[in-house]
């Protein structure tokens, strides 16, 4: 197996131009200057805010929003200037989950069409072998017998099941890496367990790599090896899971969490309803520290003023606060 993450960002940008009558007035920065790596084998759950940027960075990785600047290697080749036709053979090797397991399957294609078609869109395999592998990955979602969900159409199934054929989909491929997004917040909570553990298990099984994007602390602390907390296009802190829920550092990072004592660890983090302040602009965001017209620590003179850096305070762990200068320097 090669050395290094499977996938990293280098200072990744996606702004997306804002028009009005037929003149670019200014750009919408939903990602600005992410440098991020999944490794191999490894779930990082990218947290926010809705808004915050982390579906577009997401859909960026897979290479089906092209990055305004930056890079993104993926098993070492930057990605994000291949051209289409070289994407494609890449793209064979991604896979994503969507939020909505209705929406984002064919009402009108059986479960078998729906789940055989990332194999012909890829031309893998002979219509023989091509049934084979569908019916294994159905198997494998816990569609069983798979004879019996093949014939069915989306509107027979219920959420859960219908999360478990795009699952199938995503996986046919044996993609190395697969973006999941929100897959589980419009399950019921039973259901999301189940998911997220079958997640586990292909993980486990196949060696895959998940970018895991959720707005939900209490799935991520289950689901994720790392986290990364993304704050108007920008991650303003990021390491091991346990370590940031425990001990988070960056401000927001902190108004996002309320620990509650709770048996269930499911409940153990909530994120509050609603952070005081609203969340800036992305086409106009405040200058310095993005939070800091919300931030309880704000430093007049300073924060207002520069974009504090991605402190870098050892064992993984990473934070774009002024607070963490001095315990970055003490390293
Ligand atoms: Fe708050 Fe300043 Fe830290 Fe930003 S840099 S989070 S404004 S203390």
């Amino acid at each position: 197996m090669p050395e290094g993450p499977l996938i990293r960002t280098e200072d990744l940008r996606v702004y997306f131009p804002v028009r009005k009558l037929f003149r670019t007035i200014g750009h919408v920065r939903a990602v600005d200057g992410v440098s991020l790596a999944v490794n191999r084998n490894e779930t990082v759950a990218l947290v926010g805010e809705s808004g915050s940027g982390k579906t577009t960075f997401g859909r960026a990785l897979l290479g089906l929003v092209r990055p305004t600047s930056g890079r993104i290697l993926f098993d070492g080749t930057d990605i994000a200037s291949m051209g289409e036709k070289e994407l494609r053979l890449i793209r064979r090797r991604m896979g994503i989950v969507f939020q909505d397991p209705y929406a984002s399957l064919n009402p009108t294609f059986t479960v078998y069409r729906i789940v055989e078609e990332p194999l012909v869109v890829n031309k893998i395999g002979t219509k023989e072998e091509r049934r084979e592998m569908v019916m294994k990955a159905l198997e494998e979602v816990k569609l069983t017998p798979p004879e019996f969900f093949a014939s069915k159409y989306p509107h027979m199934l219920s959420g859960g099941q219908r999360q478990r054929v795009a699952i199938a989909r995503a996986i046919i491929t044996r993609p190395a890496f697969v973006v999941a997004d929100e897959p589980v917040s419009m399950l019921d909570a039973s259901i999301r367990v189940e998911i997220l553990l079958l997640f586990r298990e292909i993980q486990k099984r196949h060696g895959v790599s998940f970018l895991y994007i959720t707005h939900d602390l209490a799935t991520a602390k289950y689901f994720s090896d790392r986290i990364a907390i993304m704050y108007a296009g920008k991650v303003v802190e990021e390491g091991p899971t346990r370590a940031v829920l425990s001990e988070p550092l960056h401000p927001y990072t902190q108004a996002l969490i309320e620990a509650i004592p709770d048996p269930d660890p499911m409940n153990r983090f909530k994120m509050r309803e609603v952070v005081p302040g609203q969340p800036p602009s992305l086409l106009n965001p405040p200058s310095g520290c993005r939070f800091h017209p919300r931030c309880p620590y704000f430093m007049k003179g300073k924060c207002e003023v520069a974009e504090p850096p991605l402190y870098d305070l050892g064992d993984g762990r990473k934070v774009a606060c002024y607070l963490m200068e001095e315990r970055a320097g003490n390293r």
